[in-house]
């Protein structure tokens, strides 16, 4: 509290000329000296007005404020919080390709329904360990039909879908190298608004809100699965180490009929490539592949425009 009491004094006695009882006991002024507590208490509060601080309810004054009060900042993160956007939390749905009776691309003793199964399971484990959800299409060798597969992902609207595969190219065993797919323009984005409302209901909504809170929803995500598309592409073909051929479009029914998530298909390279699948069967490339993907999905995540889920649609 603010001192020089003494310098402040003026007159001004109350009406009785005594300071208050319970005043007197606090500050354990004597009842002879009424006068002498009360101008100290004036004092004390002009003293305390004067240098700007403000009177708490509590009757004891702050102290001197500057001229201009900064806004309040908040708390420093610490050091141990994600960055914006956190991305734990966040769902990410891995696609494992093909399954059971549907072995995908064979060659070189290779099978892409296998590979595209331990990448799935590897990068579901480097996600899980940064706090993100994970969901597989498929944890197993089984089959699964397509639109299986995008009904799973519509029913985790919001959530980040990559479908994983392995390429081939009959007669050309030089083709090596990393590509990512998105939706191609040949889909129609009018028909998959169509398609989207006719098989998923957006809860809280009457059937003409419903198409307002689905308007502009699924080119949302189809913009958001191309730049989830860079970011992958990117990580697989620098931590591999392979020719980037680039982000291609097509019309995927995996990415066409997932409606309420960025959605991409990475084929991580060539089992008619020798070396290609050589390296697949090892343990280093798988490591580095699913970390890689992971990176990208983190990537992704991290970037601002990939935050925030979409209203949720119910079936
Ligand atoms: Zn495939």
């Amino acid at each position: 509290m603010p001192g020089k009491a003494s310098e402040d004094t003026i007159e001004a006695p109350m009406a009785d000329g005594k300071a208050p009882a319970a005043a007197r006991r606090r500050f354990g002024v004597p009842e002879s000296r009424p006068i002498r507590f009360l101008l100290m208490v004036i004092a004390l509060g002009l003293a305390g007005c004067r240098s700007g601080g403000a009177v708490r309810e509590g009757g004891a004054a702050n102290p001197p404020a500057p001229a201009e009060i900064p806004a309040p900042r908040p708390a420093p993160a610490s050091p141990a919080e994600p960055v914006w956007p956190p991305i734990a939390g966040r769902t990410v749905i891995l696609d494992a390709g093909h399954g059971g009776k549907d072995a995908g691309a064979s060659h070189h003793g290779v099978r892409e329904k296998d590979i595209c199964l331990d990448l799935a399971r590897r990068t579901a484990g480097f996600l899980q360990a940064r706090g993100v959800i994970v969901r597989l299409t498929r944890d197993g060798d089984v089959f699964l039909p397509l639109p299986a597969r995008s009904d799973f992902v519509n029913r985790h609207p919001g959530a980040v879908f990559v479908s994983i595969h392995a390429n081939a190219a009959a007669g050309n065993p030089a083709a090596a190298g990393v590509e990512t797919y998105i939706l191609g323009p040949e889909a129609d984005e009018a028909e998959r608004e169509r398609q989207a409302g006719r098989k998923y209901r957006i809860p809280g909504s009457d059937p003409v809100r419903g198409r307002a809170a689905l308007a502009g929803l699924t080119l949302e995500n189809r913009n958001r699965g191309a730049l989830l598309a860079e970011c992958v592409q990117k990580r697989l073909a620098g931590r591999l180490g392979v020719p980037d051929r680039g982000i291609r479009k097509k019309n995927l029914a995996v990415l066409r009929e997932t409606y309420f998530s960025p959605a991409i298909l990475v084929e991580v390279g060539f089992l008619t490539h020798p070396p290609t699948a050589a390296a697949m069967g090892t343990e280093e490339w798988r490591r580095r592949a699913s970390e890689a993907l992971g990176e990208g999905i983190v990537d992704f995540l991290r970037r601002p425009a990939g935050d925030g889920p979409p209203q949720s649609p119910r079936a």
